[in-house]
């Protein structure tokens, strides 16, 4: 690890102001700062403006707003964990926010920070020296990946647990920016790409996520897998969305995080509606996940065992909810 020197830190009151910053050479967000000066200690990123966004009205307020959730981007993790409200209406939401890391990493981390946290891989997330032992690799200061050395692109995994979470619960982001402010499905901030997995242009920023408040009958939980119990980031992380009606599925959405570049909203759940929940529809739940999660050799452990995990979560996720 080595010391942060020569930083300056700005704190503008707007988020107009903090995106004309941004857009200036040197300028980068830090918001809990849990993952970015990890990444400053590492000698994998140097800004020389950080700008802190606490002074900007309404960056962490969690409010109702016409008939949805409108959640600060600048919300901690043990808010969300702890707002009883957003607990009984979205609870997937608060179990992921309360399954990252550790309590006291919780008060500071923040919604807008995990949603735009850098992608992780065992040979980038080291000390300068242990990189510079490999001549780097292609998302940083070197020439070729050691995942996958005949390719051309990094598959560093994107590792939040809250975009799971969101994701099954079809969440919007409002973005600002110097031209003004829009919102735009999740999924979008994101591509598959490891090196530059986030679609945010030069000063843009992640100002709030918006969703639906709980729809009666709606059922969701989430569950996290990773090598060690607690303080550790997921091998996989699954959310599920569902609405029974008559005995049979008439509704599902699924979030999956830490596999890919991207987190993924499992496509072709549609197939799976009007059948009850029994073996066959797990089966077939499961052989949707497998076939779209293909993760990459990015963590100590095995590609496949991380595929496998996401399969079985998502199935024991919907079983659960349905015998509930
Ligand atoms: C020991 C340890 C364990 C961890 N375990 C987990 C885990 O289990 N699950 C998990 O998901 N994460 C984990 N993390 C990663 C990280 O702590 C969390 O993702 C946290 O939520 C990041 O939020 P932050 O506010 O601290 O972000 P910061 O570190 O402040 O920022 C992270 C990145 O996002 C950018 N950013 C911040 N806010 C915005 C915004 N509003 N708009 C656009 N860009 C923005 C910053 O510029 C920076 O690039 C862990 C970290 C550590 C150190
Ligand atoms: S996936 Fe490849 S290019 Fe990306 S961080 Fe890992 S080794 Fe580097």
């Amino acid at each position: 690890m080595q010391p942060i020197l020569d930083i300056q830190l700005a704190r503008p009151a707007t988020l107009t102001d903090a995106a004309l910053l941004l857009a200036s050479e040197g300028g980068r967000l830090v918001a809990g700062g849990t993952d970015l000066l990890a990444n400053m200690r590492r000698g994998i990123t140097s800004p020389t403006i950080l700008i802190d966004l606490t002074a900007a009205a309404g960056f962490a307020a969690v409010e109702p707003h016409h008939g949805q959730w409108r959640l600060g981007a600048g919300v901690t993790l043990a808010t969300l964990s702890r707002h009883a409200e957003l607990a009984r209406t979205l609870p997937a939401l608060a179990q992921a926010a309360a399954a990252v890391a550790g309590p006291a990493l919780r008060s500071a981390a923040t919604l807008g920070g995990n949603l735009c946290q850098d992608t992780r891989c065992v040979y980038y997330n080291q000390s300068a020296w242990w990189r510079a032992a490999l001549g780097g690799c292609l998302k940083l200061g070197g020439d070729t990946c050691h995942v996958a050395p005949q390719g051309r692109r990094c598959h560093a995994a994107y590792e939040g647990d809250l975009a799971a979470a969101l994701l099954a619960y079809e969440a919007e982001v409002e973005i600002v920016g110097i031209e003004g402010t829009y919102r735009r499905p999740l999924a979008e901030l994101y591509r598959d790409d490891g090196a530059a997995h986030l679609t945010l242009r030069p000063g843009e920023l992640v100002a709030a996520v918006h969703l639906r408040a709980g729809l009666p009958g709606r059922a969701s939980g989430f569950r996290k897998v990773s090598a060690r119990g607690a303080m550790d980031f997921p091998l996989a992380s699954v959310a599920v969305v569902l609405r029974l009606d008559g005995g049979v599925l008439a509704e599902l959405s699924v979030g999956i995080s830490g596999t890919h570049s991207q987190p993924l909203h499992l496509e072709g759940c549609h197939t799976l509606l009007g059948r009850p929940v029994d073996a066959a529809l797990l089966e077939a739940l499961g052989k949707l996940v497998s076939q779209q999660v293909r993760p990459m050799r990015s963590t100590v452990t095995a590609a496949n065992h991380r595929r496998r995990v996401a399969a079985a979560s998502a199935r024991r996720l919907l079983q659960q909810l349905a015998a509930a």
